[in-house]
């Protein structure tokens, strides 16, 4: 049996940033990832002289005093080759026709929209300060002694839907501010509001791309890891957790060989790691139901396009694209329809001016790809090839002409990340947080076993920001939080 101090399940970004805190404070770690990759939903593949993202494609609040970036200058990410994007349109959301961009910087943001909307100017200025709050207390929310209005009641348990509705009286503005907001479930009956304004308050804080993807997040962090001692071992799925007078006391993997650790820290779906655990004296029947009901978020469908050489000139800023009647109905599943709504990444080139590929990203529930849940057939190729074809040729009343410059295109859809990731039903965002059921939905580091704690997207807030922010929680239960954030700060 290999001994360690903390074992982690999982090398998603969660589980790489538990083991970079925990080997900087001394502690032996050992990360088991099932896959041949490292960085879960970081991960990038490649065909050919290709790659491209799986999940990641931007963040936010990578400047001094902004969301992230004393969690990223603590992790040691900071210079890597973020590439800034357009400060006067980091994203433009296409909405019943006509384009709005969102500037980077909360006043130029503000005098953009107001440029659209003079009639909203005073809501739009008091809206974007109000996200200006949320951000700037932030940091806040780590301390119990700390938090205020901004970490806790005014955020949680209220609903974003609610706060948009009550605090900006145009429909039409109310869209058009939830219009960029991809990374997560616009759900008018469930989305608290503390999602929706830490994640748009940090990509108006600054919003940045990756030159080279995601996996640059998850080798940096490895390379740490194992300069600091650790071990980060692929091939390595867990497959049970042996608890024994109420502690894990072994880690299986493969089935065979045998870890020990003081702590185990999960980073995978709460109700995957606790069916690692077959013992029903420790996990109660009914906890153990709980956790499996709990309702996921849709995934995300990606065509992902290899241009012809210099044939698209790269943009530096996302596209939104909106053909329904609001960002908000795409939360629900309806059978046979249509693709009315896109995300358009593009990839940073290496050298030029032109892209080299282009993600188009579009919600995808799992009812539409459960039937083939157990087994590929030739009709999913088809449903993939349909749907990327709709995709596409949404984009192109955009950018016209862009069929004539893909060379290849390569799919991803919930039942990939299910594969891949282990996620469950493929979730891009994991549980679905609920304003008016927190004390179910939003799950702490802490299991009923003591020494069994999880991590990731599942928990508190998901993204790059929220995992961020979750490993320090999660860590904390070990190093204490003081402690902790005297490192960070
Ligand atoms: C399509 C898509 C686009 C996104 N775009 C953005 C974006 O632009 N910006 C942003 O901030 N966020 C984005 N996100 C969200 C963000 O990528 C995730 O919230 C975050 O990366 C999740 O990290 P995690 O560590 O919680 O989980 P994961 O990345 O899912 O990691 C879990 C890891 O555990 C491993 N694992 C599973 N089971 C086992 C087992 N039994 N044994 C060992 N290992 C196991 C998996 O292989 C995986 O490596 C996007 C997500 C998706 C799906």
């Amino acid at each position: 049996m290999k001994k360690y101090d903390v074992i982690i399940i999982g090398s998603g970004l969660g589980g790489l940033e538990c083991g970079y805190i925990l080997s900087r404070k001394g502690y032996r770690v050992c990360i088991l990832e099932k896959n041949s990759q490292t960085g879960g939903c970081l991960q990038t593949f490649r065909r050919g002289n290709a790659s491209f993202d799986t999940g990641f494609h931007y963040v936010g609040g990578l400047e001094e005093g902004q969301s992230l970036y004393p969690l990223f200058r603590y992790f040691g990410l900071l210079d890597l080759p973020w590439h800034k994007m357009d400060e006067n349109g980091f994203a433009e959301v296409l909405l019943d026709e006509k384009s709005y961009l969102f500037a980077s910087g909360h006043e130029r943001f503000a005098d953009t929209m107001s440029n659209y909307f003079p009639h909203q100017r005073r809501q739009i200025i008091d809206y974007t300060s109000f996200l200006k709050k949320v951000g700037d207390n932030m940091m806040n929310s780590f301390l119990p002694e700390r938090r205020n209005e901004f970490t806790v009641s005014a955020l949680y348990e209220r609903s974003a839907y609610a706060f948009l509705q009550e605090s900006i009286d145009d429909p039409l503005l109310r869209n058009v501010l939830s219009g960029a907001s991809f990374t997560m479930e616009l759900n008018a009956e469930r989305l608290p509001l503390y999602v929706f304004a830490q994640i748009n308050n940090s990509f108006i804080q600054s919003s940045w791309r990756l030159k080279g993807g995601g996996s640059l997040i998850a080798d940096r962090l490895a390379e740490s890891i194992r300069s600091m001692g650790g071990d980060i071992l692929t091939h390595a799925e867990v497959t049970r957790l042996k608890v024994h007078n109420g502690v894990i006391t072994s880690v299986y993997c493969n089935n065979e060989e045998e870890f020990s650790g003081k702590y185990v820290i999960s980073g995978i779906h709460p109700s995957l790691t606790l069916s690692l655990i077959s013992d029903n004296r420790y996990i109660r029947k009914i906890f153990r139901k709980r956790i499996d009901e709990l309702e996921n978020s849709y995934g995300i469908f990606t065509a992902h396009l290899k241009l012809k050489a210099n044939a698209v000139p790269y943009l530096n800023r996302n596209i939104c694209i909106f053909c329904g009647k609001t960002p908000w109905e795409y939360a629900y599943y309806r059978s046979g329809e249509k693709t009315t709504t896109a995300l358009v990444s593009f990839q940073v080139p290496a050298e030029g001016d032109y892209t080299p590929n282009i993600d188009i990203l579009t919600p995808m529930h799992w009812q539409e790809v459960a039937p083939w849940a157990e087994a590929r057939e030739d009709t999913y190729r088809a449903f993939k090839m349909r749907k990327a074809e709709e995709c596409i040729a949404l984009v192109s009343e955009k950018l016209p002409g862009l069929k004539d410059c893909i060379d290849r295109v390569y799919t991803s859809t919930p039942l990939t990340y299910r594969d891949y990731t282990g996620t469950k039903e493929g979730a891009a965002y994991g549980i679905r947080k609920d304003y008016k059921h927190l004390l179910y939905t939003l799950l702490t580091p802490q299991t009923q076993i003591p020494n069994l704690l999880l991590t990731g997207q599942n928990l508190n807030l998901h993204g790059i920001l929220g995992v961020s922010m979750t490993s320090v929680f999660t860590c904390a239960r070990i190093t204490g939080m003081k402690n902790l954030l005297n490192d960070i700060e």
